[in-house]
């Protein structure tokens, strides 16, 4: 089985590839063969029936998403010559966003969130796979950011707590706002800032991987871990 195709069982794919460079070499320690970082993530829902089949979907421990992810790296890894990196398993924190934009052509959105030119803020990287090469093309050229196009950015406009200004993102009103407001649109379907956004609108999030992102979100602030708190 292809690496490509054993990802693909578990609705991931192969993102995109950056190449270490020598400071990231000596500052964690990879070895001399291990020359290219491939990241893995979504597009889309594409993990979700994989991810909701899982057990770590139902069993009723914490973080289910990064417990199934780091699974699902680490049974590749058995298979394939890599090594999985995680974003959530530190430290080492590894720059997983600077891997991002040398692996494939995205910038960041007003939101904070890594835009992506096809896929939009619909998409995710789960884990990142540490290798001597990988098969997955070249990034190809820069492509400019969808946001830098975009007149009139919605995304600005839509949160009813404006916990964005296009600077930075208001964490504790928008907690604040879906702690006390249990009608409120976005634990419906997710973050309406998000969903306001015109590029790539058929490969929004289902509802139900909406609401499950905005309680993981909800949880990680009653029980913080050490890593930075994402958008929902
Ligand atoms: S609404 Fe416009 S500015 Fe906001 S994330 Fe989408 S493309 Fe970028
Ligand atoms: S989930 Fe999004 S739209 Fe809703 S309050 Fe938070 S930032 Fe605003």
């Amino acid at each position: 089985m292809t690496l490509e195709s054993d990802l693909a069982r578990h609705g991931l794919s192969l993102r995109g590839v950056a190449a270490v460079t020598a400071d990231e070499r000596k500052r964690y320690g990879f070895a001399a063969g291990e020359r290219a970082i491939a990241l893995v993530g979504n597009v889309g829902s594409s993990y979700w029936s994989a991810f909701t089949a899982a057990p770590e979907f139902t069993d009723g421990e914490p973080d289910p998403l990064d417990r199934w992810s780091e699974r699902v790296a680490r049974e590749i890894s058995d298979r394939h010559p890599v090594t999985p990196l995680f974003p959530f398993a530190g430290p080492p924190w590894y720059p997983f966003q600077q891997w991002a934009r040398r692996a494939e052509g995205i910038g960041t959105s007003p939101l904070g969130i890594l835009i992506h030119p096809r896929y939009g803020l619909w998409h995710s990287y789960r884990f990142a796979l540490l290798g001597a090469a990988f098969d997955a093309g070249s990034p190809g050229d820069a492509v400019a950011s969808p946001c830098v196009a975009c007149a009139g950015k919605p995304c600005l406009d839509a949160c009813p707590v404006d916990a964005f200004d296009g600077e930075g993102y208001a964490v504790d009103a928008c907690a604040e706002y879906l702690d006390n407001t249990w009608l409120a649109a976005c634990h419906d379907g997710g973050c309406l800032a998000r969903l306001a956004c015109p590029v790539a609108t058929e490969l929004r999030y289902l509802p139900a991987q909406g609401r499950f992102h905005l309680r993981a979100f909800l949880g990680a602030r009653a029980h913080p871990p050490a890593a930075q708190t994402n958008v929902p």
